[in-house]
C-alpha cells in the first residue's frame, strides 16, 4: 500500500519432511506467477535448503533462519553466513522471538542480533530482522519501548547504506502461533512508530524506504486488509498457508 515493494515471507519454523518438502515444492511450483512488484522467500529448516534450491521455481528466495555470529571455523553445530551465501542464498531471518526467548536455553539479546545481522550484510545476505513485544508489554503499553530497545544496537552499527539490506519484521509475540492478530489498525499504528522510530535515529531516506513486514497469524483471510495498510509492506508467515494463492492482480498479494 505504498511504493514500497511487498515482501512476502514464509518460515517452516523446524517443520517438515523430505517428503513434505517435495510436496510443497510441487505446489508452489504449480501456483500462478507472483505478483508485480512483490518478494516472495521460504524460510527453510538449513537441511531442506539444498533440495528447494534444486527443485524450487526460482521467482521463490530461500532464506536461512538463521546464521552464527561467527564467521568459519571451530563451532559444532552453527552455520555461517559466509557458508549460506556460498551455497546461492540472498536472505536469512535473524531475531525471532523464539530465538530471544531460547527453547529453555540462553536467549538472543538484541546486541547479538544486531551483530548477527551485521554479519550476515557483511557476508552479502539481505536479513528478515524480527521485533516484537510480548502480550504484558502491549498491555503495559511499553511496545515501542521494546522494539527500540530492540533496533537500538542496530542502528549503532549500521551504515545508512546497509540499510537497504535489511526488511524489519514486526512481530508481535502475543499474535505468533497464537490465531491471534493485531487488527490491521493496530498492526499500522506500530508500523507507522517504528518508521518513525527509524526516522529519527537512522535517516527520514532509510525510513522511507525500509520494509516492515508484520508476522503473526497472519493468514488468507486477514492479509488483504492488513497488506493495503500504508505502512505495512508485506508479512511473514509461519502458520497453515494451505488457504494462500498467487494473485495475479497488481494490487499485491491475495
Ligand atoms: P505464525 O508465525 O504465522 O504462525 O503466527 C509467524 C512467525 O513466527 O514468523
Amino acid at each position: 500500500a505504498s511504493s514500497r515493494p511487498y515482501l512476502i515471507g514464509g518460515n517452516w519454523k523446524a517443520n517438515g519432511t523430505v517428503a513434505s518438502v517435495e510436496k510443497l515444492v510441487a505446489e508452489f511450483n504449480a501456483a500462478g506467477p507472483i505478483p508485480p512488484n512483490t518478494d516472495v522467500v521460504i524460510g527453510a529448516p538449513f537441511i531442506h535448503i539444498p533440495m528447494l534450491l534444486n527443485t524450487l521455481r526460482p521467482d521463490i528466495k530461500v532464506a536461512a533462519q538463521n546464521s552464527a555470529l561467527t564467521g568459519t571455523g571451530a563451532h559444532t553445530g552453527e552455520v555461517c553466513a559466509s557458508q549460506l551465501k556460498d551455497l546461492g542464498l540472498e536472505w536469512v531471518i535473524l531475531g525471532h522471538s523464539e530465538r530471544r526467548e531460547g527453547f529453555g536455553m540462553a536467549g538472543e539479546d538484541s546486541k547479538l542480533v544486531a551483530d548477527k545481522t551485521k554479519l550476515a550484510i557483511d557476508e552479502g545476505l539481505k536479513v528478515m530482522f524480527c521485533i516484537g513485544e510480548k502480550k504484558e508489554e502491549r498491555e503495559a503499553g511499553t511496545t515501542m519501548d521494546v522494539c527500540a530497545e530492540q533496533m537500538a544496537p542496530l542502528a549503532e552499527i549500521l551504515s545508512e547504506d546497509e540499510w537497504a539490506n535489511v526488511s524489519i519484521a514486526y512481530e508481535p509475540v502475543w499474535a505468533i502461533g497464537t490465531g491471534l492478530t493485531a487488527t490491521p489498525e493496530m498492526a499500522q499504528e506500530t508500523h507507522a512508530n517504528i518508521r518513525q522510530w527509524v526516522a529519527a535515529n537512522v535517516s527520514q531516506k532509510v525510513a522511507d524506504a525500509v520494509q516492515i513486514q508484520y508476522g503473526g497469524s497472519m493468514n488468507g483471510g486477514n492479509a488483504k486488509a492488513l497488506l493495503a495498510e500504508n505502512d505495512i509492506d508485506g508479512g511473514l508467515i509461519g502458520g497453515d498457508h494451505s488457504s494462500w494463492s498467487f494473485s495475479t492482480s497488481s494490487t499485491g498479494p491475495e
